[in-house]
């Protein structure tokens, strides 16, 4: 609990970035102080060790801020980390999957080897506002014969309902 407030209070706030009406939340300034860093790792790992059931076999992590906090977990744990990226990034045999944005589709990949059927996944992002990004990712998971366990956000723009948009259980440690 402490931790958590620690880690809200070193989260820098931004009207109007990237374009006007949006409130940024930019975890890059829990990332500038070194303890507020820690306590974040720290309650990230107390969350997958505590609460977490089954315990994931592979931690996945989208682009970019995904992969700043997904290898925290994949090391201490001792499990694989995968990326997801926007297309054309991954070499080799790629799955991909497209999904709407505001304006247009974006399309999302990862690496064919990179799970195995049946595997349990934890999916890592930084923040879920409408859901997009991580419904996709679970999509792909899916895609491959794993099971997502759950999508792991630092931050959770409650008021857009994005959960609702994410057929796995989400969880969120910052809410906004
Ligand atoms: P969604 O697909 O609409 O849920 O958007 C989530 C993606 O957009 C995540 O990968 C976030 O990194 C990014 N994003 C959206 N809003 C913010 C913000 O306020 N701060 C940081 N990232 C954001």
């Amino acid at each position: 609990k402490e931790k958590l407030e620690f880690v809200k209070n070193h989260i820098d706030s931004y009207p109007d970035f990237p374009k006007p009406g949006i409130l940024f939340r930019d975890l890059f300034s829990v990332l500038r102080n070194p303890r507020a860093f820690h306590a974040l790792q720290d309650v990230m790992i107390e969350h997958v060790s505590s609460q977490l059931t089954p315990k994931p076999e592979v931690i996945v992590a989208l682009d970019s801020r995904g992969f700043l906090l997904g290898p925290l977990l994949a090391l201490h744990f001792h499990i694989p980390f995968i990326p997801i990226r926007k297309r054309g990034k991954l070499p080799g045999d790629v799955t991909r999957v497209s999904f709407a944005l505001e304006y247009g589709t974006d399309i999302f990949e990862i690496q064919s080897l990179s799970l195995g059927s049946g595997q349990n996944v934890l999916i890592v992002d930084d923040l879920l506002a409408t859901g997009g990004s991580l419904n996709a990712a679970c999509q792909l998971v899916n895609q491959l014969q794993a099971t997502v366990l759950e999508c792991l956000v630092i931050m959770e723009l409650v008021y857009l309902k994005g959960r609702d948009n994410v057929k796995a259980p989400v969880h969120s440690l910052i809410q906004f």
